[in-house]
Protein backbone atom coordinates (compact mmCIF):
# COMPACT_ATOMS: atom_id res chain seq x y z
CA UNK A 1 0.00 0.00 0.00
CA UNK A 2 1.96 3.51 -0.83
CA UNK A 3 1.20 6.31 0.89
CA UNK A 4 -0.80 8.58 -1.19
CA UNK A 5 -3.31 5.56 -0.76
CA UNK A 6 -2.88 5.17 2.80
CA UNK A 7 -3.44 8.83 3.23
CA UNK A 8 -6.83 9.20 1.09
CA UNK A 9 -8.69 6.27 2.71
CA UNK A 10 -7.49 7.74 6.16
CA UNK A 11 -9.42 11.14 4.97
CA UNK A 12 -12.15 8.91 3.58
CA UNK A 13 -12.48 7.16 7.12
CA UNK A 14 -12.06 10.28 9.65
CA UNK A 15 -14.48 12.90 6.86
CA UNK A 16 -17.42 10.35 7.86
CA UNK A 17 -17.30 12.51 11.05
CA UNK A 18 -19.32 9.45 13.13
CA UNK A 19 -17.96 10.49 16.43
CA UNK A 20 -19.46 14.59 16.12
CA UNK A 21 -23.04 12.76 17.61
CA UNK A 22 -20.90 10.67 20.03
CA UNK A 23 -19.06 13.81 21.04
CA UNK A 24 -22.89 15.39 21.38
CA UNK A 25 -23.88 12.41 23.55
CA UNK A 26 -20.22 12.29 25.93
CA UNK A 27 -21.25 16.60 26.50
CA UNK A 28 -24.51 15.63 27.83
CA UNK A 29 -22.69 13.25 30.85
CA UNK A 30 -22.15 15.36 33.55
CA UNK A 31 -18.57 14.17 34.93
CA UNK A 32 -17.81 17.15 37.02
CA UNK A 33 -15.99 16.45 39.94
CA UNK A 34 -17.74 18.99 42.28
CA UNK A 35 -20.80 17.07 41.50
CA UNK A 36 -22.55 15.71 44.89
CA UNK A 37 -23.22 12.34 43.02
CA UNK A 38 -21.03 12.61 39.56
CA UNK A 39 -21.57 10.17 36.92
CA UNK A 40 -17.80 9.91 36.45
CA UNK A 41 -18.10 6.10 36.44
CA UNK A 42 -21.66 5.66 33.55
CA UNK A 43 -19.37 8.16 31.42
CA UNK A 44 -16.28 5.85 31.99
CA UNK A 45 -18.15 2.84 31.05
CA UNK A 46 -19.64 4.59 28.28
CA UNK A 47 -15.85 5.40 26.62
CA UNK A 48 -14.49 2.16 27.46
CA UNK A 49 -17.63 0.62 25.47
CA UNK A 50 -16.74 3.33 22.60
CA UNK A 51 -13.39 2.08 22.61
CA UNK A 52 -14.26 -1.27 22.33
CA UNK A 53 -16.17 -0.83 19.35
CA UNK A 54 -13.34 0.64 17.47
CA UNK A 55 -11.31 -2.51 17.93
CA UNK A 56 -9.71 -2.45 21.25
CA UNK A 57 -11.58 -5.44 23.26
CA UNK A 58 -8.98 -4.92 26.05
CA UNK A 59 -11.03 -1.92 27.08
CA UNK A 60 -11.85 -1.41 30.49
CA UNK A 61 -12.29 0.79 33.33
CA UNK A 62 -10.48 0.35 36.54
CA UNK A 63 -8.66 2.55 39.13
CA UNK A 64 -5.37 3.51 40.18
CA UNK A 65 -4.78 3.44 44.15
CA UNK A 66 -1.73 6.16 45.63
CA UNK A 67 -1.27 6.57 48.79
CA UNK A 68 -4.05 5.82 50.14
CA UNK A 69 -6.25 7.75 47.31
CA UNK A 70 -7.85 5.97 45.04
CA UNK A 71 -8.37 7.67 41.73
CA UNK A 72 -11.93 8.33 39.96
CA UNK A 73 -12.80 5.54 37.38
CA UNK A 74 -9.62 5.26 34.75
CA UNK A 75 -10.69 4.00 31.30
CA UNK A 76 -7.70 1.99 30.31
CA UNK A 77 -6.57 -0.15 27.33
CA UNK A 78 -3.45 -2.32 25.80
CA UNK A 79 -3.82 -3.61 22.40
CA UNK A 80 -1.31 -5.45 20.88
CA UNK A 81 -0.60 -4.99 17.76
CA UNK A 82 -1.08 -7.77 14.80
CA UNK A 83 2.95 -7.18 13.91
CA UNK A 84 5.65 -8.37 15.93
CA UNK A 85 8.44 -5.30 16.78
CA UNK A 86 5.66 -2.67 16.39
CA UNK A 87 6.04 0.41 18.06
CA UNK A 88 3.89 1.51 20.72
CA UNK A 89 1.37 4.55 21.60
CA UNK A 90 0.18 5.92 24.64
CA UNK A 91 -3.12 8.08 23.62
CA UNK A 92 -4.01 10.16 26.48
CA UNK A 93 -7.47 12.29 27.41
CA UNK A 94 -9.63 13.39 30.27
CA UNK A 95 -13.41 12.82 30.28
CA UNK A 96 -14.16 14.78 33.31
CA UNK A 97 -14.85 17.96 32.81
CA UNK A 98 -15.09 21.92 34.52
CA UNK A 99 -18.14 22.65 37.20
CA UNK A 100 -20.36 25.23 35.21
CA UNK A 101 -21.86 28.41 36.20
CA UNK A 102 -25.12 27.86 34.08
CA UNK A 103 -26.62 31.56 34.77
CA UNK A 104 -23.58 32.55 32.81
CA UNK A 105 -24.04 30.70 29.98
CA UNK A 106 -25.84 32.21 26.98
CA UNK A 107 -25.62 29.81 24.01
CA UNK A 108 -27.16 26.69 25.74
CA UNK A 109 -26.72 25.08 29.15
CA UNK A 110 -24.08 23.81 29.76
CA UNK A 111 -24.86 19.86 29.60
CA UNK A 112 -27.18 20.18 26.81
CA UNK A 113 -24.68 20.44 23.66
CA UNK A 114 -25.67 22.69 20.66
CA UNK A 115 -24.78 23.12 17.28
CA UNK A 116 -24.29 26.28 16.23
CA UNK A 117 -22.81 27.05 12.31
CA UNK A 118 -21.56 30.40 11.41
CA UNK A 119 -18.73 31.58 8.80
CA UNK A 120 -17.98 28.45 7.37
CA UNK A 121 -17.64 26.01 10.20
CA UNK A 122 -19.99 24.42 12.71
CA UNK A 123 -19.27 24.58 16.35
CA UNK A 124 -20.44 22.45 18.93
CA UNK A 125 -21.34 24.13 22.52
CA UNK A 126 -21.29 22.52 26.01
CA UNK A 127 -19.14 21.73 28.91
CA UNK A 128 -16.43 19.42 28.18
CA UNK A 129 -17.16 19.70 24.49
CA UNK A 130 -12.99 20.99 23.64
CA UNK A 131 -12.08 20.10 26.94
CA UNK A 132 -11.37 17.06 26.90
CA UNK A 133 -13.90 14.94 25.54
CA UNK A 134 -12.62 16.06 21.92
CA UNK A 135 -9.91 14.62 23.05
CA UNK A 136 -11.71 10.92 23.39
CA UNK A 137 -13.62 11.55 19.86
CA UNK A 138 -10.28 12.65 18.59
CA UNK A 139 -8.54 9.05 19.63
CA UNK A 140 -11.37 7.09 18.74
CA UNK A 141 -11.73 8.53 14.90
CA UNK A 142 -8.00 8.03 14.45
CA UNK A 143 -7.90 4.65 15.69
CA UNK A 144 -11.22 3.86 14.00
CA UNK A 145 -9.15 5.14 11.01
CA UNK A 146 -6.06 3.10 11.02
CA UNK A 147 -8.00 -0.37 11.96
CA UNK A 148 -10.07 0.27 8.64
CA UNK A 149 -7.12 1.18 7.05
CA UNK A 150 -4.67 -1.83 8.11
CA UNK A 151 -7.61 -4.13 9.17
CA UNK A 152 -5.97 -4.75 12.38
CA UNK A 153 -4.06 -2.91 14.67
CA UNK A 154 -0.34 -1.86 12.90
CA UNK A 155 0.83 -0.35 16.53
CA UNK A 156 0.50 -1.27 19.82
CA UNK A 157 -1.82 1.14 21.36
CA UNK A 158 -2.48 2.08 25.01
CA UNK A 159 -5.26 3.67 26.33
CA UNK A 160 -5.52 6.19 28.93
CA UNK A 161 -8.68 8.27 29.90
CA UNK A 162 -9.04 9.41 33.56
CA UNK A 163 -11.47 11.50 35.41
CA UNK A 164 -10.17 13.57 37.40
CA UNK A 165 -7.85 16.18 35.53
CA UNK A 166 -9.79 19.06 36.53
CA UNK A 167 -9.71 18.08 40.06
CA UNK A 168 -6.70 16.74 41.98
CA UNK A 169 -5.34 13.95 40.23
CA UNK A 170 -4.02 10.39 41.97
CA UNK A 171 -2.38 9.15 38.46
CA UNK A 172 0.11 11.48 37.90
CA UNK A 173 1.59 11.24 41.33
CA UNK A 174 1.46 7.79 40.71
CA UNK A 175 3.22 7.81 37.64
CA UNK A 176 5.58 9.86 38.71
CA UNK A 177 6.02 7.57 41.99
CA UNK A 178 5.93 4.22 39.71
CA UNK A 179 7.88 5.46 35.75
CA UNK A 180 8.69 1.88 35.94
CA UNK A 181 4.88 0.39 35.97
CA UNK A 182 4.82 -0.73 32.20
CA UNK A 183 1.35 0.17 31.82
CA UNK A 184 2.11 3.57 31.14
CA UNK A 185 5.52 2.97 28.82
CA UNK A 186 5.25 3.99 25.07
CA UNK A 187 7.57 5.02 22.28
CA UNK A 188 5.33 7.76 21.82
CA UNK A 189 2.52 9.57 23.97
CA UNK A 190 -0.38 11.59 22.30
CA UNK A 191 -1.48 14.06 25.05
CA UNK A 192 -4.56 15.42 23.09
CA UNK A 193 -5.70 18.30 25.53
CA UNK A 194 -4.40 21.27 24.24
CA UNK A 195 -5.04 23.20 21.04
CA UNK A 196 -3.82 25.27 18.14
CA UNK A 197 -2.89 29.25 17.86
CA UNK A 198 -6.38 29.31 16.06
CA UNK A 199 -8.54 27.41 13.78
CA UNK A 200 -6.98 26.08 11.47
CA UNK A 201 -3.54 26.94 12.39
CA UNK A 202 -1.74 24.45 13.31
CA UNK A 203 0.54 23.87 16.84
CA UNK A 204 2.44 21.81 18.50
CA UNK A 205 2.52 22.41 22.45
CA UNK A 206 6.13 22.63 23.25
CA UNK A 207 6.09 23.96 26.87
CA UNK A 208 3.62 23.70 29.81
CA UNK A 209 3.68 25.89 32.59
CA UNK A 210 3.54 23.96 36.05
CA UNK A 211 1.42 25.51 38.82
CA UNK A 212 1.26 25.45 42.46
CA UNK A 213 -2.21 26.12 44.92
CA UNK A 214 -1.14 27.56 48.52
CA UNK A 215 -3.21 28.78 50.87
CA UNK A 216 -2.18 31.51 53.37
CA UNK A 217 -3.22 31.72 56.53
CA UNK A 218 -3.47 34.70 59.16
CA UNK A 219 -4.34 35.11 62.81
CA UNK A 220 -4.55 38.37 64.10
CA UNK A 221 -7.11 38.49 67.18
CA UNK A 222 -8.97 35.77 69.15
CA UNK A 223 -12.21 36.76 67.66
CA UNK A 224 -14.61 39.39 66.15
CA UNK A 225 -14.63 42.63 68.07
CA UNK A 226 -16.54 46.15 67.39
CA UNK A 227 -14.55 48.27 64.86
CA UNK A 228 -15.13 51.13 66.91
CA UNK A 229 -13.84 49.99 70.14
CA UNK A 230 -11.17 48.12 69.07
CA UNK A 231 -10.45 49.44 65.60
CA UNK A 232 -6.72 51.18 65.03
CA UNK A 233 -4.46 49.87 66.71
CA UNK A 234 -6.19 46.39 67.03
CA UNK A 235 -4.82 43.91 63.66
CA UNK A 236 -7.47 43.21 61.13
CA UNK A 237 -6.17 39.64 59.80
CA UNK A 238 -8.39 40.71 56.27
CA UNK A 239 -6.57 44.22 56.09
CA UNK A 240 -3.38 42.25 56.86
CA UNK A 241 -3.68 40.00 54.60
CA UNK A 242 -4.43 42.15 52.22
CA UNK A 243 -1.19 43.84 52.62
CA UNK A 244 0.74 41.13 52.31
CA UNK A 245 -1.11 39.57 49.11
CA UNK A 246 0.10 43.29 47.15
CA UNK A 247 3.93 42.26 47.92
CA UNK A 248 3.46 39.09 45.93
CA UNK A 249 3.72 41.58 42.63
CA UNK A 250 6.08 44.76 41.93
CA UNK A 251 4.54 48.30 40.82
CA UNK A 252 4.35 46.91 37.29
CA UNK A 253 2.74 43.89 37.68
CA UNK A 254 5.67 41.34 37.40
CA UNK A 255 5.89 38.89 40.19
CA UNK A 256 7.64 39.78 43.46
CA UNK A 257 8.27 36.13 44.59
CA UNK A 258 12.42 35.71 44.56
CA UNK A 259 12.56 32.28 43.48
CA UNK A 260 10.02 31.87 41.07
CA UNK A 261 12.12 31.31 37.96
CA UNK A 262 11.70 32.30 34.52
CA UNK A 263 12.20 30.54 31.01
CA UNK A 264 12.85 31.05 27.42
CA UNK A 265 11.88 29.77 24.52
CA UNK A 266 11.30 30.60 20.91
CA UNK A 267 7.18 30.70 20.83
CA UNK A 268 5.65 32.48 18.43
CA UNK A 269 4.27 35.91 19.06
CA UNK A 270 0.88 36.08 20.97
CA UNK A 271 -0.91 39.29 19.06
CA UNK A 272 -2.45 41.39 21.95
CA UNK A 273 -5.94 42.87 20.01
CA UNK A 274 -6.64 38.78 19.98
CA UNK A 275 -5.43 38.19 23.23
CA UNK A 276 -7.55 41.17 24.77
CA UNK A 277 -10.34 40.10 23.39
CA UNK A 278 -10.24 36.34 23.79
CA UNK A 279 -9.51 36.61 27.47
CA UNK A 280 -12.17 39.93 27.54
CA UNK A 281 -9.90 42.33 29.13
CA UNK A 282 -12.37 45.65 29.44
CA UNK A 283 -11.53 48.02 27.00
CA UNK A 284 -8.83 50.82 28.42
CA UNK A 285 -8.18 48.44 30.94
CA UNK A 286 -3.86 47.81 30.78
CA UNK A 287 -2.27 44.45 30.61
CA UNK A 288 -0.38 43.45 33.60
CA UNK A 289 3.50 42.73 33.51
CA UNK A 290 6.73 43.61 31.22
CA UNK A 291 8.26 41.41 28.42
CA UNK A 292 6.33 40.24 25.69
CA UNK A 293 2.99 38.40 25.77
CA UNK A 294 4.19 35.15 24.95
CA UNK A 295 7.16 35.21 27.73
CA UNK A 296 4.42 36.21 30.21
CA UNK A 297 1.91 33.73 29.14
CA UNK A 298 4.33 30.62 28.92
CA UNK A 299 7.13 31.19 30.73
CA UNK A 300 7.45 33.44 33.56
CA UNK A 301 5.41 32.84 37.21
CA UNK A 302 1.97 34.04 37.21
CA UNK A 303 0.18 34.86 41.05
CA UNK A 304 -3.40 34.94 41.54
CA UNK A 305 -5.29 34.97 44.59
CA UNK A 306 -8.49 32.59 43.79
CA UNK A 307 -10.11 32.23 46.84
CA UNK A 308 -11.14 33.60 50.51
CA UNK A 309 -12.19 32.35 53.51
CA UNK A 310 -12.89 34.12 56.74
CA UNK A 311 -13.20 37.48 54.67
CA UNK A 312 -16.00 39.93 55.22
CA UNK A 313 -18.79 39.11 52.79
CA UNK A 314 -21.12 42.15 50.93
CA UNK A 315 -24.38 40.89 52.05
CA UNK A 316 -24.06 41.94 55.69
CA UNK A 317 -21.59 43.86 56.35
CA UNK A 318 -20.71 44.73 59.76
CA UNK A 319 -18.04 47.11 61.83
CA UNK A 320 -16.22 44.10 63.08
CA UNK A 321 -12.38 43.56 62.76
CA UNK A 322 -11.62 39.83 61.38
CA UNK A 323 -9.95 37.60 63.69
CA UNK A 324 -8.35 34.69 60.58
CA UNK A 325 -8.66 34.92 57.37
CA UNK A 326 -7.59 32.25 54.66
CA UNK A 327 -6.23 33.32 50.83
CA UNK A 328 -5.97 30.67 48.21
CA UNK A 329 -2.65 31.64 46.22
CA UNK A 330 -2.43 30.21 42.49
CA UNK A 331 0.58 30.64 40.71
CA UNK A 332 1.76 28.84 37.78
CA UNK A 333 5.07 28.15 37.31
CA UNK A 334 7.80 28.37 34.71
CA UNK A 335 8.13 25.16 32.75
CA UNK A 336 11.19 23.80 34.12
CA UNK A 337 10.35 25.41 37.78
CA UNK A 338 10.69 22.58 40.25
CA UNK A 339 7.50 23.04 42.06
CA UNK A 340 8.99 22.48 45.87
CA UNK A 341 11.51 24.79 44.99
CA UNK A 342 8.73 27.27 44.00
CA UNK A 343 6.54 25.95 47.10
CA UNK A 344 9.76 27.07 49.50
CA UNK A 345 10.13 30.89 47.26
CA UNK A 346 6.10 31.47 48.27
CA UNK A 347 7.22 30.70 52.21
CA UNK A 348 10.18 32.68 52.07
CA UNK A 349 7.82 35.28 50.73
CA UNK A 350 5.46 35.38 53.30
CA UNK A 351 7.93 34.77 55.88
CA UNK A 352 9.63 38.21 54.85
CA UNK A 353 6.68 40.44 53.99
CA UNK A 354 4.19 40.01 56.92
CA UNK A 355 4.34 41.59 60.48
CA UNK A 356 5.82 39.16 62.83
CA UNK A 357 4.09 36.72 64.30
CA UNK A 358 0.63 36.87 62.11
CA UNK A 359 0.89 34.00 59.71
CA UNK A 360 -0.86 30.78 60.81
CA UNK A 361 -0.08 28.70 58.04
CA UNK A 362 1.11 28.15 54.22
CA UNK A 363 -0.41 25.10 53.03
CA UNK A 364 0.16 23.52 49.69
CA UNK A 365 -3.02 22.39 48.45
CA UNK A 366 -1.43 20.92 44.98
CA UNK A 367 1.28 20.89 43.48
CA UNK A 368 1.93 20.16 39.19
CA UNK A 369 5.29 20.25 37.15
CA UNK A 370 4.94 22.00 34.13
CA UNK A 371 7.02 20.39 30.85
CA UNK A 372 9.49 21.78 28.40
CA UNK A 373 9.01 19.19 24.88
CA UNK A 374 11.77 16.90 24.30
CA UNK A 375 11.94 16.55 20.50
CA UNK A 376 12.21 12.52 20.18
CA UNK A 377 13.00 10.44 17.26
CA UNK A 378 9.66 11.13 15.83
CA UNK A 379 9.40 14.72 16.19
CA UNK A 380 9.46 14.79 12.59
CA UNK A 381 6.50 12.26 11.75
CA UNK A 382 4.56 14.51 14.03
CA UNK A 383 5.15 17.40 11.87
CA UNK A 384 4.49 15.90 8.63
CA UNK A 385 0.65 14.59 10.11
CA UNK A 386 -0.13 18.09 10.83
CA UNK A 387 1.13 19.77 7.85
CA UNK A 388 -0.58 17.06 6.07
CA UNK A 389 -4.13 17.30 7.73
CA UNK A 390 -4.25 21.02 7.56
CA UNK A 391 -2.49 21.65 4.28
CA UNK A 392 -0.77 24.07 5.48
CA UNK A 393 2.86 24.13 6.28
CA UNK A 394 2.76 26.48 9.39
CA UNK A 395 3.25 24.83 12.24
CA UNK A 396 4.54 26.66 15.19
CA UNK A 397 5.93 25.48 18.67
CA UNK A 398 3.44 27.32 21.49
CA UNK A 399 3.52 27.15 24.76
CA UNK A 400 0.23 26.75 26.53
CA UNK A 401 -0.06 28.51 29.77
CA UNK A 402 -2.30 25.86 31.60
CA UNK A 403 -0.67 22.86 33.40
CA UNK A 404 -0.90 18.80 32.69
CA UNK A 405 0.70 17.68 35.67
CA UNK A 406 0.77 14.20 34.31
CA UNK A 407 2.40 15.12 31.21
CA UNK A 408 6.22 15.43 32.95
CA UNK A 409 5.49 12.16 34.71
CA UNK A 410 4.96 10.41 31.61
CA UNK A 411 7.75 11.86 30.16
CA UNK A 412 10.20 11.13 33.00
CA UNK A 413 8.39 7.21 32.62
CA UNK A 414 9.39 7.22 28.98
CA UNK A 415 12.53 9.28 28.69
CA UNK A 416 13.69 9.67 25.18
CA UNK A 417 10.18 9.23 23.61
CA UNK A 418 8.13 11.71 22.55
CA UNK A 419 5.25 13.36 23.95
CA UNK A 420 2.67 15.01 21.57
CA UNK A 421 0.74 17.92 23.06
CA UNK A 422 -1.65 18.60 20.71
CA UNK A 423 -5.64 18.89 20.46
CA UNK A 424 -8.79 21.24 19.50
CA UNK A 425 -8.49 23.25 22.32
CA UNK A 426 -7.97 26.52 20.25
CA UNK A 427 -8.69 29.93 22.09
CA UNK A 428 -12.64 30.14 20.72
CA UNK A 429 -12.55 27.15 22.49
CA UNK A 430 -13.06 29.39 25.68
CA UNK A 431 -12.17 26.40 28.10
CA UNK A 432 -13.36 26.57 31.33
CA UNK A 433 -15.35 29.52 30.47
CA UNK A 434 -18.98 29.87 29.64
CA UNK A 435 -20.18 28.86 26.58
CA UNK A 436 -17.35 26.37 26.07
CA UNK A 437 -17.07 24.73 22.59
CA UNK A 438 -15.71 22.76 20.04
CA UNK A 439 -14.86 23.66 16.07
CA UNK A 440 -16.14 20.74 13.94
CA UNK A 441 -13.05 21.97 11.37
CA UNK A 442 -10.49 21.80 14.00
CA UNK A 443 -11.99 18.22 15.27
CA UNK A 444 -11.86 16.76 11.98
CA UNK A 445 -8.11 17.67 10.93
CA UNK A 446 -6.72 16.68 14.42
CA UNK A 447 -8.27 13.38 13.74
CA UNK A 448 -6.82 12.95 10.44
CA UNK A 449 -3.08 14.10 11.93
CA UNK A 450 -3.63 11.43 14.48
CA UNK A 451 -4.95 8.82 12.05
CA UNK A 452 -1.79 10.35 9.73
CA UNK A 453 0.66 10.16 13.04
CA UNK A 454 -0.20 6.32 13.83
CA UNK A 455 -0.53 4.80 10.09
CA UNK A 456 3.37 6.85 9.83
CA UNK A 457 4.67 5.03 12.91
CA UNK A 458 2.52 1.55 12.16
CA UNK A 459 6.16 0.43 10.02
CA UNK A 460 8.29 -2.26 11.74
CA UNK A 461 11.37 -0.94 13.34
CA UNK A 462 14.53 -1.11 11.32
ZN1 LIG B 1 -8.01 19.38 29.87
Amino acid sequence: MTAVTAEQGLYEHVHALEFWQTLMDLVKHRSTADDPDPPLRTTADTIAGLFRSVGLSSATVTTITHEGRTSAPLVYADQRADTDGARTVLLYAHYDVQPADEAKWTVTKPFIPKEVTAGGDTRLYGRGSADDKSGVVMHLGALKALREQWSGLPVNVKVVVEGEEESSSVLDSYVAAHPEDPRFKADLVIVADTGNLAVGRPALTSTLRGVLAVDVTVKTLAKEVHSGMYGGPAPDAFTVLVRLLSTLHDAGGDVAVAGLTRFDHDWPAVPEEQYRRNAGVEPGVGLVGTGTLAQRLYGRPAVNVVGLRGAPGMDRPANVLHPEVTARISVRLAPDQDPDAALKAIKDHIEANAPKGVVREVAPVSLGRGFAAYQGPHHAAVETALKTAYKTAVVAHSGQGGSIPLVSALHAANPGSDIVLWGCEEPLANIHGDDESVSRSELEHMTLAEALLLNALAKPRH
